[in-house]
């Protein structure tokens, strides 16, 4: 990961002290999950010693193992870039809507890359979900990151093309803590990233050049990016260009499209 990271956020934490049998006065603290809810930690020292000096059979060592796991699976989700509001969007959240023909076919499409994921990132195979605005693309493109992030372990984050390029505009400013190439080598770090909303605003030459070039840089390192999009297909190649949707569709990328009458409220 780059040394500042300026799309994963860290669970928020606050410290409190307290009273360990063992260790007497200690600090201790209460992090954010991902669902809202908080965690309170015990003593640090008591889960240290279970994690690494506890023989492995006994039953301290496998709760620590355990709460350790769930914490770096935490961590992920919270860095994620899914915000609180689509945090319970999964797959089984998206509520099909009968005569809405293709909603079934994009959920099976959005499943089977999480199914094939090991495949899809070893191959760098890319997605594209484009079309009508309300049809619940971001739904299942969060749906897609919590999932890599759940049953493969992997990095998995999704950004708004509109944020990263003010990231990467950041970098500009006059006493930037970091450089546009830290903010390409963080993007291309990512196991997998979605770039939500491209072709929301009109952008300027830069701002194409800079997703182009975000793209360009993962295909390069042989990663997979989803890119979502309300723009239909032939729109998509003249905003983000030809060579960057060639780019998405190496190795049997797909483009699935959300095209029917918007069902907004219902997903
Ligand atoms: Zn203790």
């Amino acid at each position: 990961m780059a040394r500042i990271s300026n799309f994963c956020r860290l669970p928020r934490v606050r410290f409190f002290d307290l009273e360990c049998p063992l260790h007497g006065s200690v600090s201790s603290s209460e992090i954010e999950q991902f669902d809202g809810s908080v965690l309170t930690r015990g003593c640090k020292h008591c889960h240290w010693e279970a994690l690494h000096t506890a023989p492995k059979s006994t039953e301290a060592h496998i709760l620590a193992r355990g709460r350790k796991k769930a914490e770096d699976l935490n961590r992920l989700l919270v860095g994620s870039g899914i915000s609180p509001r689509f945090n319970g969007c999964t797959f089984d959240t998206y509520r099909t809507v009968e005569g809405a023909e293709g909603m079934g076919k994009a959920l099976g499409a959005c499943k089977g890359y999480v199914a094939q994921f090991t495949d899809n990132y070893a191959a760098g195979r890319s997605l594209v979900l484009t079309g009508n605005v309300g049809n619940g693309k971001t739904h299942l493109a969060c749906a897609m990151v919590q999932a890599v992030i759940r049953e493969h372990g992997a990095q998995a984050v999704i950004a708004t093309a509109a944020e990263i390029i003010r990231v990467f505009k950041g970098a500009m400013d006059r006493g930037a803590e970091y450089s546009d190439r830290d903010v390409l080598d963080e993007l291309s770090s990512f196991d997998l990233l979605v770039i939500d909303e491209v072709g929301a605003q009109s952008g300027s030459a830069y701002e194409l050049g800079v997703l182009h070039e975000v793209i360009d840089r993962r295909y390069q390192f042989v990663l997979p990016t989803v890119v979502v999009s309300n723009l239909v297909t032939v729109d998509l190649a003249r905003y983000i260009g030809d060579r960057a949707l060639d780019r998405l569709r190496q190795a049997g990328g797909q483009a699935i499209g959300f095209n029917w009458v918007s069902a907004r409220g219902a997903v």
